[in-house]
């Protein structure tokens, strides 16, 4: 059976990043699953606590996630939607993975190294290392996030690239687990990308756009006006050489302005680089500018009506959670057998 795992943190506003890497794919799995198939999305709230915040903020952020979600388009009569914290499983399971994760493995986890680096403002990622502030949460994380997946026996994980190096830990995880208990409790879970791979800050093209950058002007939010769409590409940084090519290694900042057109259009980049090579940066930026605004003006229509829906919102996510938590305890206890915790 063909079980469909992913998540969101809910860190901020969902970005064009999350869109077009995820959000957008998940939209599509959903439309297209067969009537047997399974699919589950959550709002990874315990995530969330790798990177303290206002508990106000927290709670906020997880609403405003639900509704983007939806007025995105995935539709909760064809997936769960639910809270991660509200199915204790999670954790549970989570530890039980900690048990048999060697650390080594999670020290060449790259996501930890970034989000210190970008939180302590140190200039080079080869200054870092476990003694420089780490918590472990943040460093044992991906074993939450093995955690998560395996919870349902999942079979497929639709993420975007920055993820893959953690499935890749998962399945090991999985298969250490199967191995060392003789049973095959957990199926391997397999990755699966959207060809948008990885949309790039502004501010910093050698940088994934991020919720948890401090800089506002390195993403678009999925919320954001027309004008702060404008700006935001406006100031992109870009090259000063002439004319529009396509080569995320000599000019990436460009190249993901042409990533982010050929997305919401549906045109190669190719197509986009044939269509404004003789355009200067500035006539090229306002055309990605009105594409933006022109593909997220009817999600954030829906946004806006959402908004006024919060009873709505709530009976969503806790449904939901019932339903989760039904399969979550049923595989929870298989594992408790497995490994001598139950009565
Ligand atoms: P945070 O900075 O708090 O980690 P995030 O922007 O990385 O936030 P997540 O909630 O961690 O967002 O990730 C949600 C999904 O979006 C994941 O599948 C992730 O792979 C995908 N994703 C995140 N950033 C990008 C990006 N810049 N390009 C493509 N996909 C992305
Ligand atoms: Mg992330």
């Amino acid at each position: 059976k063909r079980i469909t795992f992913s998540g969101i943190q809910p860190t901020g506003i969902p970005h064009l990043g999350n869109y077009l890497g995820a959000i957008k794919n998940w939209v599509s799995l959903q439309n297209n699953k067969s009537e047997s198939e399974l699919i589950l999305y959550s709002i990874v709230d315990l995530h969330a606590l790798t990177i303290p915040k206002d508990a106000k903020m927290l709670q906020k952020s997880k609403i405003e996630t639900t509704i983007i979600l939806l007025a995105c388009g995935i539709n909760p009569k064809k997936c769960l939607i639910f809270e991660q914290s509200k199915v204790s499983a999670h954790s549970e399971l989570s530890w039980v993975l900690n048990c048999i994760t060697p650390i080594g493995w999670l020290s060449r986890m790259t996501q930890w190294k970034t989000k210190i680096q970008e939180q302590k403002n140190i200039h080079s990622i080869e200054d870092i290392n476990m003694s420089t502030g780490l918590d472990l949460g943040l460093f044992a994380y991906p074993v939450l996030q093995a955690a998560d997946i395996l919870l349902y026996k999942s079979t497929h994980v639709p993420v975007g690239d920055d993820q893959v190096q953690h499935l890749e830990l998962t399945r090991n995880i999985a298969e250490k687990f199967n191995k060392l208990y003789k049973k095959s409790v957990f199926p391997l879970p397999q990755t699966i990308l959207v060809p948008a791979k990885r949309i790039l800050s502004l501010k910093d093209p050698s940088k994934k756009m991020s919720k948890s950058s401090p800089f506002e002007f390195s993403r678009i939010s999925l919320t954001d006006s027309p004008e702060e769409i404008s700006q935001k590409i406006n100031r992109a940084i870009t090259d000063s050489q002439k004319g529009i090519s396509y080569s995320p290694d000599t000019r990436p900042g460009i190249s993901n302005l042409i990533t982010i057109y050929s997305n919401f259009t549906g045109l190669t980049t190719e197509q986009v680089v044939n269509k404004y090579k003789d355009n200067d940066n500035k006539m090229f930026k306002d055309s990605v500018t009105e594409i933006v605004v022109t593909h997220l003006q009817p999600i954030q229509k829906e946004i806006e009506k959402l908004k006024k829906e919060e009873g709505y919102i709530k009976d969503v996510l806790k449904d939901g959670a019932n339903k989760a938590n039904e399969i979550a305890e049923k595989n929870l206890k298989e594992v408790y057998a497995v490994i001598g915790l139950c009565n």
